[in-house]
């Protein structure tokens, strides 16, 4: 149990995310009296605007730490900048960052990341970047103010600098393409995509593909009205692969004759359970306009894929990457997950190492996450499967396998409740940086998104503001409803 005392703000969601890293599993409680009345770890946080930050860190009744920090005015407009926007974030940073010297002090222990908590965090690069800082510069920022590891603060840059080359070669008028096929195989572990499993939704996909089809013949409309070209597409889901071959076919060609593909830099398509691909389907892949395709085992250690509820093995995903090869795909993605239930540094070695044997062209290395409506956060055992100096070094004989085959990092995200406040990380070889995962990372072009419960994303660079739509989750829903969705997608794009 962790007590918090706030006074003079409410930057809970500030100070939650920082008791999180250290404290992933305790309960917060909100006090509004003396830390010496409580047992536990009692912390009193006080702004007083305009002036200074104070930290107390109570441990069974006694002060274990105190901290103050002077806030500087940022703005020169007499007490107006006390409102402002960016006065407001540096105490929300400056608040996180003398917290976190707190936590760092009574645990002996300090995090990859820092203070850096949210999802994107190449982000702060970029706009340091932009503001034609030195790559020294901000490498320093972001290990002393931020406090990310030099390891980490290096790995930011070098996907900076890739994404960088991608995104200034991205044509001004150029959105991606995202189309959901929410079905798979049978539902694992850590899932909390939308996903059906397809054995008791084979009834179903005929009319879903119809609808979906409907949806993508009203938006390329809209994005011809638009005057925007497509830069990258990607089929996601679920498994699209999941799918019948001649819905698969269907969905394939439907996007190839209803999208202007002049445009086009790159087409995935997600194949990621080798128990939905065979040779027909892999077939059907490759007489249409895909050029990246997915094939993720996630592990390669079969205990651990039957642990996670995948209904394959090992020796299946190792048929379903050779049949594409000799199909002729020559731009495959491999996934693997650090810290899955049951695997050891040794497994996960052993996955990497059979990996290497298969060379894919790129690599996207996964840390187990605990995300809302996934089946692993029903079972809390399952929250403690592996400590963080494992997860580490799992992370690091990832990146070790990545460079032998000659793989960069290109992206990179974090998410909530992520094993060692680490993150995923996308290695590439030469040429092979698959365009949309960089576009949604950084977020500088529209998304336009098809399908139950796909996301439209519309950016306004100029007001520094995303707008998000949302498609209904539900597939009878969805199926019912195209018509609203699309109305929906309209009235965000168009204003
Ligand atoms: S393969 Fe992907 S979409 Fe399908 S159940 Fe597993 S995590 Fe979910």
């Amino acid at each position: 149990m962790i007590y918090v005392k706030l006074e003079g703000h409410d930057y809970k969601y500030q100070v939650e995310d920082v008791i999180r890293m250290f404290f992933y599993n305790e309960d917060i409680i909100y006090a509004d009296t003396s830390p010496i009345n409580f047992g536990g770890i009692f912390i009193l946080s006080r702004v007083e605007e305009g002036e200074k930050i104070y930290i107390e860190l109570w441990r069974e009744g006694l002060k274990a730490y105190y901290a103050e920090s002077k806030l500087g005015v940022i703005c020169d407009d007499g007490n107006e900048h006390i409102k402002s926007h960016r006065y407001k974030k540096k105490i929300k940073m400056e608040l996180k960052r003398q917290l976190y010297l707190a936590f760092e002090f009574i645990t002996g222990k300090s995090m990859p990341w820092g203070i850096l908590t949210g999802i994107r965090p190449a982000k702060i690069v970029h706009e340091m970047l932009d503001m034609k800082f030195s790559r020294n510069f901000i490498s320093e920022k972001l290990k002393n103010y931020y406090m990310v590891k030099e390891e980490k603060a290096g790995v930011l840059l070098e996907v900076a600098g890739k994404e960088r080359s991608i995104l200034n070669a991205t044509p001004p008028d150029a959105v991606s393409i995202y189309i959901g096929i929410p079905f798979c195989t049978t539902r694992c572990l850590y899932c909390s995509f939308t996903s059906n499993p397809i054995d008791r939704s084979s009834d179903i996909v005929k009319n879903y593909i119809d609808a979906l089809l409907y949806e993508m013949e009203k938006t390329a409309a809209i994005i011809a009205d638009k005057g925007w070209s497509v830069q990258s597409i990607y089929i996601g889901g679920g498994t699209p692969t999941s799918i019948d071959e001649e819905s698969l076919k269907k969905l394939l060609f439907g996007v190839e004759s209803t999208f202007r593909m002049d445009g086009l830099q790159e087409f995935t398509l997600e194949a990621g359970r080798p128990d939905s691909l065979n040779v027909e389907k892999l077939g059907i892949i490759k007489s249409s306009r895909v050029d990246r395709i997915s094939i993720n085992p996630q592990s390669m250690n079969d205990e651990v894929l039957e642990a996670i509820g995948r209904n394959h093995t090992a020796k299946d995903i190792e048929w379903a990457f050779m049949k594409a090869r000799e199909t002729g795909f020559d731009n495959i993605n491999m996934d693997i997950i650090a810290g899955l239930p049951g695997e050891t540094l040794s497994m996960f070695k052993a996955s990497l190492e059979r990996i290497t044997q298969l060379s894919p062209d790129s690599l996207t290395v996964h840390t187990l996450s605990f995300k809302r409506g996934s089946k692993l956060i029903e079972d809390k055992n399952n929250r403690t499967c592996i400590d963080n100096r494992c997860i580490e070094d799992m992370a690091g004989v990832a990146a070790d396998y990545a460079s032998t085959m000659n793989m960069k990092p290109y992206y990179l995200y974090r998410q909530k409740n992520i094993l060692g406040n680490l993150e995923n990380i996308g290695y590439s070889t030469k040429g092979h940086e698959s365009i949309y995962n960089i576009q949604i990372m950084e977020e500088k072009q529209p998304i336009i998104a098809m399908g139950a419960g796909a996301v439209t994303k519309m950016v306004f660079p100029e007001e520094n503001r995303i707008e998000r739509v949302f498609n209904v989750k539900s597939v009878t829903e969805y199926i019912n409803r195209t018509d609203e969705m699309i109305a929906r997608k309209e009235s965000i794009i168009f204003g």
